[in-house]
Protein backbone atom coordinates (compact mmCIF):
# COMPACT_ATOMS: atom_id res chain seq x y z
CA UNK A 1 0.00 0.00 0.00
CA UNK A 2 1.00 3.53 -0.39
CA UNK A 3 1.19 6.43 2.45
CA UNK A 4 0.27 9.53 1.71
CA UNK A 5 3.54 10.70 0.96
CA UNK A 6 3.81 9.01 -1.45
CA UNK A 7 0.53 9.97 -3.30
CA UNK A 8 1.17 13.81 -2.53
CA UNK A 9 4.45 13.60 -3.75
CA UNK A 10 3.48 11.59 -7.47
CA UNK A 11 0.49 14.12 -8.08
CA UNK A 12 1.17 16.56 -10.31
CA UNK A 13 1.35 20.11 -8.98
CA UNK A 14 -1.61 21.56 -11.51
CA UNK A 15 -3.83 18.60 -9.22
CA UNK A 16 -1.97 20.33 -5.59
CA UNK A 17 -2.89 23.93 -7.42
CA UNK A 18 -6.53 23.24 -7.66
CA UNK A 19 -6.63 21.44 -4.50
CA UNK A 20 -6.63 24.42 -2.97
CA UNK A 21 -10.08 25.80 -4.33
CA UNK A 22 -11.71 23.12 -3.25
CA UNK A 23 -13.95 23.24 0.06
CA UNK A 24 -14.17 19.89 2.00
CA UNK A 25 -15.99 18.82 4.91
CA UNK A 26 -16.15 16.28 6.90
CA UNK A 27 -19.30 13.98 6.36
CA UNK A 28 -18.59 11.22 8.90
CA UNK A 29 -15.87 8.99 10.54
CA UNK A 30 -15.64 5.70 12.38
CA UNK A 31 -13.16 2.81 13.18
CA UNK A 32 -12.49 -0.45 11.35
CA UNK A 33 -10.19 -3.89 10.44
CA UNK A 34 -9.71 -5.22 7.70
CA UNK A 35 -6.99 -7.90 6.14
CA UNK A 36 -4.90 -4.75 6.61
CA UNK A 37 -4.82 -4.16 9.83
CA UNK A 38 -7.13 -1.42 11.60
CA UNK A 39 -7.99 1.99 9.84
CA UNK A 40 -9.93 5.18 10.46
CA UNK A 41 -12.47 5.82 8.01
CA UNK A 42 -13.37 8.88 7.00
CA UNK A 43 -16.18 9.98 4.61
CA UNK A 44 -15.59 13.38 3.13
CA UNK A 45 -17.47 16.03 0.95
CA UNK A 46 -15.58 17.99 -1.79
CA UNK A 47 -16.68 20.72 -4.00
CA UNK A 48 -15.57 22.82 -6.90
CA UNK A 49 -16.93 24.60 -9.84
CA UNK A 50 -16.66 21.35 -11.44
CA UNK A 51 -19.57 20.37 -9.04
CA UNK A 52 -19.61 17.98 -5.90
CA UNK A 53 -18.08 14.89 -5.06
CA UNK A 54 -17.67 12.01 -2.57
CA UNK A 55 -14.06 10.96 -1.12
CA UNK A 56 -13.25 7.93 1.28
CA UNK A 57 -9.87 7.65 2.74
CA UNK A 58 -9.08 4.43 5.46
CA UNK A 59 -5.79 5.45 6.91
CA UNK A 60 -4.16 2.03 8.50
CA UNK A 61 -1.97 2.43 11.63
CA UNK A 62 0.88 1.72 9.66
CA UNK A 63 -0.04 5.04 8.30
CA UNK A 64 -0.36 3.41 5.06
CA UNK A 65 -3.75 4.56 3.32
CA UNK A 66 -6.58 3.61 0.97
CA UNK A 67 -8.53 5.98 -0.67
CA UNK A 68 -11.35 6.37 -3.56
CA UNK A 69 -12.80 9.95 -5.15
CA UNK A 70 -15.95 9.19 -7.62
CA UNK A 71 -14.84 12.27 -10.16
CA UNK A 72 -13.85 11.05 -13.53
CA UNK A 73 -10.28 12.14 -12.92
CA UNK A 74 -9.68 9.62 -10.45
CA UNK A 75 -11.35 6.75 -12.03
CA UNK A 76 -9.27 7.78 -15.31
CA UNK A 77 -5.85 8.21 -13.84
CA UNK A 78 -5.76 7.19 -10.22
CA UNK A 79 -8.30 3.79 -9.50
CA UNK A 80 -6.06 1.01 -11.06
CA UNK A 81 -2.90 2.38 -10.10
CA UNK A 82 -3.73 3.07 -6.45
CA UNK A 83 -5.74 -0.49 -6.83
CA UNK A 84 -2.64 -2.64 -7.94
CA UNK A 85 -1.02 -1.96 -4.33
CA UNK A 86 -4.09 -2.22 -2.35
CA UNK A 87 -4.35 1.92 -1.68
CA UNK A 88 -7.93 1.64 -3.77
CA UNK A 89 -10.40 -0.92 -5.31
CA UNK A 90 -11.66 -0.55 -8.57
CA UNK A 91 -15.25 0.15 -8.64
CA UNK A 92 -15.44 3.09 -11.41
CA UNK A 93 -13.16 2.33 -13.90
CA UNK A 94 -12.85 -0.91 -16.38
CA UNK A 95 -10.09 -2.09 -14.55
CA UNK A 96 -7.62 -1.52 -17.29
CA UNK A 97 -4.08 0.11 -16.94
CA UNK A 98 -4.30 3.62 -17.60
CA UNK A 99 -1.85 3.45 -20.53
CA UNK A 100 -2.36 7.54 -21.57
CA UNK A 101 -2.97 8.94 -18.70
CA UNK A 102 -0.60 7.30 -16.24
CA UNK A 103 1.69 5.33 -17.88
CA UNK A 104 3.87 4.92 -15.23
CA UNK A 105 1.27 3.83 -13.05
CA UNK A 106 1.84 6.29 -10.34
CA UNK A 107 0.43 6.66 -7.12
CA UNK A 108 -1.42 9.98 -7.51
CA UNK A 109 -4.66 11.25 -6.68
CA UNK A 110 -7.07 13.79 -8.09
CA UNK A 111 -8.10 17.25 -6.33
CA UNK A 112 -10.63 16.14 -4.09
CA UNK A 113 -8.28 13.75 -2.64
CA UNK A 114 -5.18 16.09 -2.10
CA UNK A 115 -7.78 18.55 -0.48
CA UNK A 116 -8.89 15.62 2.16
CA UNK A 117 -5.62 14.21 2.60
CA UNK A 118 -4.68 17.53 3.08
CA UNK A 119 -7.25 18.49 5.62
CA UNK A 120 -6.72 14.99 7.38
CA UNK A 121 -2.92 16.01 8.21
CA UNK A 122 -3.45 19.27 9.09
CA UNK A 123 -5.84 17.78 11.47
CA UNK A 124 -3.12 15.12 12.54
CA UNK A 125 -5.60 12.48 11.58
CA UNK A 126 -2.70 11.00 9.30
CA UNK A 127 1.07 11.63 9.71
CA UNK A 128 3.06 12.85 6.29
ZN1 LIG B 1 -11.82 13.46 -7.24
Amino acid sequence: MFTFRMMYNSTPVKIIENSFRVNIKPFNHFLGEDNNGSYTYFNYHARDLDGARKVIVKVYSTNHTWIHCDCPWFRYNCEVALAMRGSSTITKSNGQPPKIRNPLMKPMVCKHGIATLVDLSMRQLISI
